[in-house]
């Protein structure tokens, strides 16, 4: 693999930072209505939540133009990259994806008895699709594409991401992970939802987390087709742990356009305004399509990490084809300055 994450000495102490930006959590939420909605719903914690939860797929289902049996429900999208990692490599074989990208259902692939084949991102960070197909064999069980890319930020191009899915599935289930795809202006045209009409062996997860603000309540899903999501659902059955309220402020927030807009436009206008500072500091970054900005750092991972967190600031730091990169996730304007003003710091 051409990435490693550093890792402080010791963790950051969360209480003590000024300005969390290491976790790719979204400050605005939850939006005021699913709290509102987590409240009133509280004290019917005592049941389990069948039926509800059937009503939330089935609003999911109508966004996502499905129907609810291609809907896996779980409290996040992590659980389900983590049981579709377990039931597909169950008896071994490999796995193809990027390099860098989102580590959570390879390691848990590896974990399982999977080889990870790696292949690099192209020089614009876009997935290299030639490469990942020319890398599928006899014994790929699954190929995993993050979209857009988490730690890179990038996109690929949707036509060409829709080609493949649609060739590739038919060889090989195409697993999609769209976490940041919400904070795209278009991200409705921009999933590889529809392919599932289509008939396509793909899984697209999605989350709570990012443009919803509900990384703490946990709320995620997977679309996939009704065959693929019942042999996933022989070791999980999914929904059962969501919490009773979470059902209903995912429901809430789902309706809370307004607070997915604002959330949208506040995260863009801090990308803005963190590239102007690296420009102005003469950083180059990666352009991101999401919540968070990488960008290539001149000192060591670990130290940088180090000498942030003394600056009260939470970021990762990773080590990405022999260079080392800070990912920072978009906080509050006032959370961004912060940090702009411990990075030159740090840096000087
Ligand atoms: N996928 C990607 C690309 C992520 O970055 C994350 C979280 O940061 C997740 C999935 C998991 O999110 P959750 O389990 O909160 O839905």
């Amino acid at each position: 693999p051409f990435f490693k994450e550093y890792n402080a000495e010791v963790f950051p102490d969360t209480a003590k930072l000024l300005a969390k930006l290491n976790a790719n959590e979204n400050p605005y939420g939850p939006s005021p209505k699913a709290i509102e909605a987590f409240k009133s719903t509280a004290h019917l914690g005592n049941r389990y939540a069948w039926k509800e939860l059937f009503e939330l797929m089935e609003k999911i289902a109508v966004e996502e133009k499905v129907t609810a049996k291609n809907i896996m429900m779980a409290p996040g999208s992590s659980d389900l990259l983590e049981k579709t990692a377990m039931v597909l490599f169950a008896e071994g074989g490999n796995i193809v994806s990027a390099d860098p990208s989102y580590m959570s259902l390879i390691k848990v692939a590896e974990a399982t008895g999977a080889t990870w084949k790696p292949v690099p991102l192209k020089e614009d960070w876009s997935h290299d699709l030639a490469a990942m197909e020319a890398a599928i064999d006899s014994d790929t069980k699954l190929v995993y594409i993050c979209n857009p890319n988490n730690p890179t930020g990038s996109m690929t191009d949707h036509a060409e991401l829709v080609d493949f899915c649609s060739r590739v599935s038919e060889k090989v289930t195409v697993f999609i992970d769209e976490a940041y795809l919400g904070f795209l202006e278009d991200a409705a045209e921009k999933s590889m939802v529809s392919l599932i009409n289509q008939g396509k062996d793909v899984i697209i997860a999605r989350t709570f987390s990012k443009i919803h603000g509900m990384a703490g309540l946990r709320l995620g899903y997977i679309v996939a087709q009704e065959d693929t999501l019942g042999k996933i659902a022989k070791i999980t059955r999914g929904g059962m742990g969501i919490s009773y309220p979470t059902i209903f402020a995912g429901s809430v927030s789902m309706d809370d356009v307004e607070f997915q807009n604002k959330s949208r436009k506040l995260n863009a206008a801090c990308r803005e305004y963190v590239y102007s500072v690296l420009d102005k500091m003469g950083y180059e970054y990666v352009p991101s399509s999401t919540s968070f900005i990488l960008f290539p750092i001149e000192m060591e991972g670990k130290e940088f990490l180090e000498k942030m967190t003394e600056q009260r600031v939470g970021v990762r730091a990773f080590s990405i084809m022999d260079k080392n990169w800070c990912r920072v996730s978009m906080g509050t304007m006032e959370e961004m300055k912060l940090f702009t003003t411990a990075l030159q710091k740090v840096l000087a």
